[in-house]
């Protein structure tokens, strides 16, 4: 598959082989990196993701009695069948309790909504930390958007996709990646307060300024919902608890060398990666504004280091991706995502970038761990109807 104008005529053509009939519309969401501000987005602090050009691409067509018919091109090749009144955490596993869930939140809303058809295709690779879980959320919420006429805002769609993931895939995530896959526009990063779920475009001129984000895909596959997420996000509230604050986002970098020596010695680094995490989104904005994307550099590569020593969601195979992208000339690289794996994000000047790559993928294999796929950023739209 080539362009999105591709991807939807044979996601057409698929759906109709399928399903049999036409599908009343066809949408797209994308997948994103997140530049910085990681594990900010549970603590109601900001971030700063971008949209990936790689999406899932879903067509769908209304159905009136009730089933929901789900076929994804990376599934198993059936149809899972499902009732929408009957759905419920739980009973529905693997890939349709993402879809599946989506529908149940909206119903939990108290929204009109029943039964579609659904057919999806992704070019967003799975399990790498860019967000195919939210890109897939996000495709069918604005699909179901127009297919039931509920016209929902950009935030509530998000918080709509990300209460899915939560209560019915049972991923404790925070609101970054759906935020992201439904919000971000071509060209632009988002500013994003979790709090608010305000967002800001901010101009994000890669090529203007002779630079390219690359995306080194570990390949190391993360499972945020295994424990280690939920017992990161449940260290968080329980330092804001203790600290009489809302949540982390309340304290400012000023006032962290305080606060530092009163938290348990498990919570203290925790507090101090999101505060200075938060502050670095704040200069990361700056710079941009300013016209200084190569700036970025040293602000990601001072990421990296928090998410490794303080918050220790990173791992071997990222650690090394991110030091072979900064000796392979990279202004700054970092893990992208949740952790534990996943990928890592390096900005490399385009004259460096054709060597940047395989020295970083050489220096992987060398080290014996799996050799990594290499793509690029080029920041790209959000959530739409593209047929
Ligand atoms: P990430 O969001 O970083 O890619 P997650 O573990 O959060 O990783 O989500 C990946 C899961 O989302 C997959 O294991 C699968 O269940 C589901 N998924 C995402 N995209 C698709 C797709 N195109 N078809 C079927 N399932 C998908
Ligand atoms: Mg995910």
């Amino acid at each position: 598959m080539t362009g999105p104008a591709a991807q939807a005529a044979a996601v057409r053509r698929e759906f109709e082989r399928i399903h049999g009939r036409a599908p009343d519309g066809i949408w797209a969401a994308p997948g994103r990196v997140n530049l910085i501000g990681e594990h900010t987005d549970y603590n109601d602090g900001f971030a700063l993701p971008m949209a990936l050009p790689q999406t899932t691409v879903l067509a769908a067509g209304r159905r009136e009695d009730g089933l929901l018919r789900l076929h994804s091109a990376q599934g198993d090749g059936r149809i899972t069948e499902l009732a929408v009144a009957d759905l419920a955490p739980g009973p529905v596993s693997g890939w349709a309790r993402y879809p599946a869930g989506v529908v149940w939140a909206l119903r939990e809303r108290g929204l009109p909504v029943g039964g579609a058809d659904v057919h999806l295709d992704s070019t967003v690779p799975r399990g790498a930390g860019l967000s195919s879980s939210a890109a897939l959320e996000c495709a069918v919420a604005v699909a179901y958007d127009e297919l039931y006429a509920l016209r929902l805002s950009r935030p509530e769609l998000a918080r709509v996709a990300q209460y899915a993931e939560n209560a019915f895939a049972g991923v404790p995530c925070g609101v970054m990646d759906q935020m992201a896959s439904v919000c971000c526009a071509e060209g632009s990063a988002l500013h994003l307060d979790s709090r608010s779920l305000d967002v800001r475009q901010v101009p994000f001129d890669l090529t203007g300024h002779g630079l390219r984000l690359l995306v080194i895909d570990t390949r190391v596959a993360h499972d945020l919902a295994d424990g280690a997420y939920a017992e990161l996000r449940a260290g968080c509230e329980r330092a804001a608890g203790l600290l009489g604050l809302t949540a982390l986002r309340d304290l400012s970098e000023a006032e962290l060398p305080g606060v530092l020596t009163q938290l348990p010695e498990d919570l203290a680094p925790l507090v101090r990666h999101v505060v200075t995490e938060n502050a670095r989104v704040g200069r990361a904005v700056e710079r941009l504004a300013a016209g200084e994307p190569e700036s970025l550099g040293p602000l990601l590569t001072a990421g990296h280091a928090s998410l490794r020593d303080d918050y220790r969601v990173s791992c071997p195979e990222t650690d090394l991706a991110v030091e072979a992208a900064v000796a392979a000339g990279a202004l700054g690289a970092r893990m992208t995502g949740g952790g534990f794996g996943g990928s890592v994000i390096a900005l490399v000047p385009s004259a460096a970038a054709a060597s940047a790559a395989p020295s970083v993928t050489d220096a992987i294999a060398v080290a014996g761990f799996v050799t990594p796929a290499v793509l690029e950023a080029v920041p790209s739209a959000g959530a739409r109807r593209v047929g």
